[in-house]
């Protein structure tokens, strides 16, 4: 039986749920099926710029003469709210873009606490005394930067934007969140959750569209005073050509082809459930993935024939069934450059140890499932080991000494995040000091919290999301230089 399409016909500006004006409703596809699951309404540009103006109303209005307390109070209470909508949001992720319940569930569950750690930091945004001329009085406040255009992503789409709502409205600016055009769902049940905590209106507005059209509308807006965005670095250096014209406040979150290294002297079994997890979580589709596997000569073999076994291992399934380890690829564009990937290693002559295959059949129901994918005798130079993929394959390339992993992990143009395993703790610190990238892991992975500073080196970021250092994004510093008395002396006296 066909299940009944979910409806999202309003978008959320002003803290109504209006009409769009010049938008189209477009279909939101189940990737576990191929079929569409809801309808979302996309806004044109003009709803991009109602969005706009309300974001500015609410900028110089309400949200401005707010005390801190009062603002973080609001945050406090949609922390708690979203925390309470943490099971439907996770349905709704894992429809959205195929991410197992088993992952979305927790991942969703701990989104709140961005929030009250940014509520927390409201009141802690102070400037300071600059001690001068015993006749000047000089000191810095910290002004919100205005209006904030959010672009995510759809691999982790709830998380990416509590990064950047979070610390936003703690700083006291207001946004236009834009998700990407296949997971639109959560984000205006999300909106919701902030309308019944008692959001004042324009303070958060959501404009589900295209990214050509709307999320390029919103970085060339005049009004539009910082861009916050997550995805592929491709798409930011056209944001950063685009926001010259303005000369917008820009963070970036981009890609990763993080080297995940292994040494001979590592705990295995630790290494080898970190490294299998880095490989496939989140379908493959993490841009924190430790998708090359460094690992050290002597315990090479060793470690891709038990990769390759564990891969064959990993329950791939129905999102929704609490037994699915890994669901499928986001979108038959996810699939199909996974597929090219494969091909491409193939050619490049990387042996393929396991996996590589679409999976199809009953129990696959026509979804984007493909099979995790191990390949060895990669090296650095190959694109497997170059390209961000996406999906869940793992290129495993050997190194010899310590100085042959630091310059293999660092030969890429990414820096996003590394891991590494040692027993070894001057050999775990020499080798994480020259690694470049914004996170590295010793003996653990992808342990990420709310006050860990997260963002990449070279094209994987600019700026820092998470922390306080978030909140640097979100404020401009403003220099106040008052004489406290006595005269200006004529400069132009003869
Ligand atoms: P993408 O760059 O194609 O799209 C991201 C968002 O940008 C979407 O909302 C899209 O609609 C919008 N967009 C597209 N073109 C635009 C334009 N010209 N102007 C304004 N907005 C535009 O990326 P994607 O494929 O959706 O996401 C995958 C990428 O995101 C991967 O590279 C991944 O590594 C990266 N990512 C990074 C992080 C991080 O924290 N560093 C986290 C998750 C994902």
């Amino acid at each position: 039986m066909n299940e009944q399409l979910r409806l999202h016909d309003k978008l959320f500006i002003g803290g109504e749920w209006v009409a769009s004006l010049d938008g189209e409703m477009v279909d939101s596809i189940d990737p576990s099926t191929g079929v569409p699951w809801a309808k979302v309404q996309f806004g044109g540009t003009a709803d991009v710029d109602r969005a706009v103006a309300a974001a500015n109303e609410a900028l110089r209005g309400p949200w401005s003469r707010m005390s801190v307390y009062e603002r973080a109070g609001i945050l406090r209470r949609f922390a708690s709210l979203y925390e309470q909508h943490t099971s439907e949001l996770a349905t709704l992720e894992s429809r959205d873009n195929g991410r197992p319940i088993r992952e979305t569930r927790p991942d969703i569950g701990a989104h709140s606490q961005w929030y009250h750690y940014y509520a927390g930091l409201a009141d802690k945004i102070d400037g300071r005394m600059i001690p001068v001329d015993p006749s000047m009085h000089v000191y810095t406040t910290r002004v919100p930067v205005g209006v904030v255009g959010a672009i995510v992503p759809w691999n982790a789409p709830l998380l990416l934007s509590a990064w950047k709502i979070g610390p936003a409205l703690a700083a006291g600016c207001t946004v236009v969140l834009k998700p990407a055009e296949t997971t639109s769902v959560t984000a205006l049940v999300m909106a919701k959750i902030a309308e019944a905590a008692g959001l004042p209106k324009g303070v958060l507005n959501v404009v589900p569209g295209h990214g050509k059209t709307n999320g390029a509308h919103l970085v060339a807006h005049p009004d539009v005073h910082k861009i916050s965005f997550t995805g592929d670095h491709r798409t930011a250096q056209a944001i950063m050509k685009s926001a010259a014209g303005t000369l917008k406040r820009l963070s970036f979150e981009n890609g990763g082809k993080s080297p995940h290294i292994i040494f001979d002297d590592a705990d295995i079994p630790s290494a080898m459930n970190a490294a299998t997890h880095a490989a496939f979580m989140a379908c493959g589709q993490s841009c924190a993935l430790g998708s090359r596997l460094l690992v050290h000569e002597p315990i090479y073999r060793q470690v891709v024939e038990e990769l390759g076994r564990r891969a064959g291992r990993v329950k791939v399934g129905m999102p929704l069934e609490e037994g699915t380890q890994m669901g499928p690829q986001a979108s038959a564009q996810q699939l199909e450059k996974t597929l090219r990937y494969v091909a491409i290693g193939r050619d490049e002559g990387a042996k393929l140890v396991a996996g590589g295959k679409r999976l199809g059949g009953d129990e696959f129901r026509g979804g984007y499932f493909v099979e995790p994918t191990v390949f060895s005798d990669v090296n650095n130079d190959m694109r497997i080991a170059q390209e961000e993929i996406f999906g869940p394959v793992c290129s495993v390339i050997p190194f010899k000494t310590e100085e042959d992993a630091v310059a293999i992990a660092n030969g890429t143009q990414y820096g996003l995040t590394a891991g590494i395993w040692s027993q070894n703790v001057g050999r775990a610190h020499r080798v994480a000091n020259q690694i470049q990238a914004g996170t590295v892991w010793v003996n653990t992975y992808r342990y990420l919290r709310w006050n860990i500073p997260y963002g990449g080196f070279k094209v994987s970021g600019l700026g820092r999301e998470n922390g306080p250092e978030a909140l640097d994004a979100y404020l401009e510093t403003r220099s106040t230089i008052m004489s406290l008395g006595g005269s200006y002396a004529d400069a132009y006296a003869s």
